[in-house]
């Protein structure tokens, strides 16, 4: 039977974006419908992203630390395996905090509507036999993973979704893609026991981070992954005994290769052109992205979008600060979007991580900057967790010495961010880093340390 239902805000999708502004507008007094395709909430980054992800990379760290510990004295054995068990395991993960949103949901008395999205008119959405009918609308339909067209569709070739699934753990496995994404799946299946090889088209893993934390990373990694730069893949043959590629580039092996599995991470695309936005009067570009100003308004003034459809950086913390501000400024309050810095991780070992201005991005716009950095060998705590191969770097305004972005290469550098984040948006300058006093010893002290030796206080490092 066809429903119908009138709404004053209908939210379209339920991943970070969606169910952050959704559940903000419900708190602001406003009545919201909640429209999502799958069968849970959360969207990509809850049931195939952000969170599967970070529990299969808990598994790997735990069996990488058990075999780093032989050399301090502590042997643990081989790592037995049990693929079905860790998949229970992370599936619950997901569970638990699927249902989580869930509750939440239910306690704001958000109607969650279940079916696909399409807009009919720029007051009304049809999903599935439901007609809503609305005010203001916010698009948060997120993004899916690029396929590549010259590959063949083979059981074999799977994205980050298929990734996931933990299906098996083949021999040889190509991560087609040196981003993000690629790396931290690359890291799980290394862990658990494939030869990992990654292909990357630039001169440089995860092209949008600063060459010397990546120069870090790929020095530490070079003996767990074969890493071909400057190259790229330009055929796939499908047998029956694995998939041949070939390559072509800088370091491209000269016959074709064989691979028992590839994962394609080239980057994903938004959903932008699949829910008849045009039918609303919303302008979408060709490649799916909805262009949107600082209140996440689209060219139609009660339609909002947010999150990946709006466009980089495709993270979960921007769509749910996103999220926020779009239910803010529906709801009447003069809010807009305008960090100073969305923190970017690559949940990697060693972790990568930087936010505010890189120093790239800074030659780039011709700032005047100057950067500090520590590096590892000379911090106590790294040291004694025979992890010395990263460093902390902090990037300044010459003029006013205020921080102005940051980046850290090591373990736990994801966690370290937030402070460096906040010192950003707090406007602190290396005067105030440098006498806030640290901890002794943790890795945090890095980042005091880094404003140190900006100040001059510190000359005699390693
Ligand atoms: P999504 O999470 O993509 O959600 C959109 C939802 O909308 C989907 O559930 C979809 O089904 C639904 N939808 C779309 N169109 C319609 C429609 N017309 N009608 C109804 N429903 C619709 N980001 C991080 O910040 N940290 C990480 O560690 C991280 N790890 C990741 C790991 C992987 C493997 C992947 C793939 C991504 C990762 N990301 C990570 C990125 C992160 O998942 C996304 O940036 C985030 O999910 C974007 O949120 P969103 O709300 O814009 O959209």
């Amino acid at each position: 039977m066809s429903k119908e239902i009138k709404t004053q805000v209908v939210v379209l999708g339920a991943g970070p974006g969606g169910y952050s502004a959704a559940f903000r507008a419900a708190d602001l007094g406003l009545d919201v419908t909640l429209v999502e395709a799958r069968d849970t909430l959360g969207g990509v980054c809850l049931n195939v992203g952000c969170i599967p992800s970070k529990a299969l990379l808990h598994v790997a760290k735990v069996i990488d630390d058990a075999k780093e510990m032989a050399s301090h004295g502590v042997s643990f054995g081989a790592p037995e395996i049990d693929l079905d068990k860790i998949r229970a395991w992370k599936d619950k993960v997901v569970g638990q905090l699927t249902k989580g949103l869930d509750g939440m949901a239910k306690m704001r008395k958000v109607k969650v509507v279940n079916g696909y999205g399409k807009f009919t008119g720029a007051n009304t959405l049809q999903a599935g036999d439901t007609t809503i009918t609305f005010e203001h609308a916010i698009i948060a339909a997120g993004s899916e993973p690029v396929a590549l067209p010259f590959i063949p569709k083979d059981d074999r070739v799977i994205d980050s979704t298929g990734a996931l699934e933990l299906k098996d753990i083949p021999g040889e496995m190509l991560v087609l893609g040196g981003g993000i994404i690629g790396l931290e799946m690359g890291t799980v299946y290394r862990a658990l026991g494939s030869k990992v090889s990654v292909v990357e088209f630039a001169d440089q893993l995860v092209p949008a981070a600063d060459a010397d934390i990546v120069k870090a990373y790929t020095k530490f990694n070079s003996k767990n992954f074969n890493i071909m730069l400057s190259t790229k893949v330009v055929g796939v043959e499908a047998k029956k005994d694995g998939l041949y590629v070939t390559f072509e580039g800088k370091n491209a092996p000269e016959k074709a290769v064989r691979y028992d599995k590839i994962l394609v991470a080239v980057g994903r695309k938004p959903n932008g052109n699949l829910m008849d936005a045009a039918k609303a009067g919303v302008n979408v570009d060709e490649r799916g992205f909805i262009n949107v100003d600082k209140q996440l308004r689209t060219n139609v003034k009660h339609i909002h979008a947010i999150g990946d459809v709006v466009g980089q950086p495709m993270l979960a913390h921007k769509a749910v600060h996103e999220g926020h501000v779009a239910a803010e400024v529906i709801a009447g309050m003069k809010h807009y979007f305008d960090p100073r810095g969305i923190p970017s991780v690559a949940y990697t070992d060693p972790e990568m991580a930087w936010v505010g201005v890189t120093e790239k991005e800074a030659k780039e716009q011709g700032l005047k900057y100057e950067a500090a950095t520590f590096p590892w060998a000379a911090s106590g705590r790294a040291i004694a967790s025979a992890r010395t191969e990263g460093f902390t770097k902090l990037i300044f305004d010459k003029e006013t010495h205020r921080i102005i972005g940051g980046a850290i290469v090591g373990i736990n550098a994801g966690e370290m961010l937030g402070e460096i984040g906040l010192a950003i948006e707090m406007g602190a300058d290396a005067e105030d880093i440098a006498l806030t006093i640290h901890a002794h010893p943790t890795l945090n002290e890095s980042i005091g340390l880094a404003a140190e030796i900006y100040e001059g206080s510190i000359t005699d490092l390693p």
